[in-house]
């Protein structure tokens, strides 16, 4: 086969895809609009593709791009000259890094992280990969913000075993910033440290007004994480996990010189990794810039503001949580549900990201607004009420009193193969020849995974995942 004809097919490939760029893709990617800085990113994506970061003596370069990464952000998140940083593959290697780090410092029996139930599933993952209790205690049930109150209740019940909470700067779910300074007053006396997930707000946050501090700014933070691969709108592939002096990151570190070959010696979970994200990710800050950052930060504020105000007068839309960053948590009343909504907004060329119920929250759509979207927030809130008056019309989607007792009636723990594929066909995710596939439209779907306990949405979904690569 020729290289056209390879590239033809990897663009056909790409045909079913969600939009990376335009600015209708409102979760997963973001798009700062500025073709120029996409196509510089691709461009040191493919010159370092081939290079490997598992070992920085054989490849300076990586280490001083790492470096000055690092350096970009210290005044962005007032870190003092001590502070340091490593570049990770993304927002839950960072996670997974801080819980682990944590957790191998403090060496007790038993340990345990102490989160509001708001932070971003993958503590949930770091949890589970590395032996960790999760206490998750309730949020503010007006503002979603993280309650001191109750955290502090943990972390005397929890006391000694308590290697580490964690606070969200802003929430993925409903984009609100938690009480950082006040949870800090309550760890650093304790000598627990304080992650900030700043994952998805680090790169806006620092350019947001009328904020109180929630970065390094606020004694007892102890380490933040912070995506590049969002909202400094670089490939995928790239985090920063900082620290406020090096003592803190020790324990992250790896090495083994137990086998015959390399001694190993890592600082993230990847050992030989690409040194495309990395280099793309020097090439778009240095392009952007402290002022072009800023300017993309205000863009997105801006276009955020104007997708709550235009919510507030769309009939049976609200706004769940007044946005601290640039997501927003929209929601409906019993006129209609998210899931069609959702749908319907594919249909008008949106993708919006339904969120399910969880304890007393309902149901939700997310955005995520990034500068490219600013521009076109008029057509969004056009498509946005089309959509409510259509999902109005069709009225809230039903699902049946069967399937909704079936799936409450399943025990996760004991499920086999054939039930599973049992299940996946009333879930409507298998055809009859026992392929899967994701339904064009969702909202059924989704609607009877919405009422499903989450322990059995969760079993069903990996079930479906194990089909799907299968
Ligand atoms: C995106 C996100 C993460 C996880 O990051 P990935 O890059 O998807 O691994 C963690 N926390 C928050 C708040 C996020 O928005």
């Amino acid at each position: 086969m020729t290289t056209r004809q390879i590239l033809g097919q990897l663009e056909g490939l790409r045909a079913r895809d969600l939009p990376t760029h335009g600015g209708r893709t409102l979760a997963y990617v973001y798009d700062s609009g500025v073709a120029e800085a996409d196509e510089l990113g691709r461009t040191a994506l493919a010159m370092y593709g081939g290079t490997n970061g598992l070992d920085p003596t054989a490849f300076p370069s990586l280490l001083q791009m790492e470096r000055d990464l690092v350096e970009f952000a210290r005044p962005m998140f007032h870190g003092g000259d001590q502070m340091v940083g490593t570049v990770t593959s993304g927002g839950t290697e960072s996670i997974l890094l801080a819980v682990k780090t944590a957790r191998d410092a403090a060496d007790v029996d038993k340990p345990v992280i102490v989160v509001p139930d708001t932070i971003h599933a993958a503590f949930h993952k770091a949890c589970h990969y590395f032996g960790v209790e999760r206490v998750s205690v309730p949020v503010d049930p007006v503002s979603f913000r993280a309650d001191p109150a109750a955290i502090g209740k943990a972390l005397e019940q929890y006391g000694d075993r308590v290697v580490m909470v964690a606070v969200s700067a802003p929430s993925y779910a409903h984009g609100v910033l938690d009480p950082v300074r006040q949870v800090a007053e309550l760890t650093r006396p304790a000598g627990v440290r304080l992650h900030v997930d700043a994952c998805i707000g680090g790169w806006v946050l620092p350019w947001a007004e009328g904020l109180p501090p929630w970065d390094f700014a606020v004694e007892g933070v102890t380490s933040i994480s912070a995506d590049l691969h969002k909202y400094a709108y670089t490939p995928k592939g790239v985090s920063l996990l900082l620290y406020r002096d090096p003592g803190f990151r020790q324990a992250q570190f790896f090495a083994s010189a137990d086998w015959p070959g390399y001694t190993m010696l890592n600082s993230t979970v990847q050992s030989t990794k690409s040194g495309g994200p990395v280099a793309a990710a020097w090439a778009v800050v240095r392009y952007f810039g402290v002022d072009g950052y800023r300017r993309l930060a205000q863009d997105a504020l801006a276009g955020t503001r104007a997708v709550g105000d235009g919510i507030a007068s769309i009939d049976h839309l609200h706004v769940v949580a007044s946005p601290d960053s640039t997501l927003v948590a929209i929601g409906v009343d019993d006129a209609l549900d998210v899931f069609t909504l959702s749908d319907l907004m594919l249909d008008r060329g949106w993708f919006v990201q339904p969120q399910m119920s969880f304890k007393d929250f309902p149901a939700t759509v997310h955005v995520s607004l990034s500068a490219a979207t600013a521009p076109s927030v008029p057509e969004f809130l056009a498509a946005l009420s089309g959509s409510v008056s259509a999902a109005v019309a069709v009225g809230p989607i039903q699902v049946d009193p069967g399937l909704r007792d079936a799936a409450a009636a399943i025990d996760p723990a004991t499920l086999d193969d054939a039930t599973f594929d049992a299940l996946l066909q009333i879930a409507g995710l298998a055809e009859a020849d026992g392929q899967v596939a994701a339904p064009p439209r969702m909202a059924a779907v989704n609607a009877l995974l919405d009422i499903a306990p989450p322990a059995v949405r969760e079993a069903l979904l990996i079930a479906f995942l194990d089909r799907l690569s299968r």
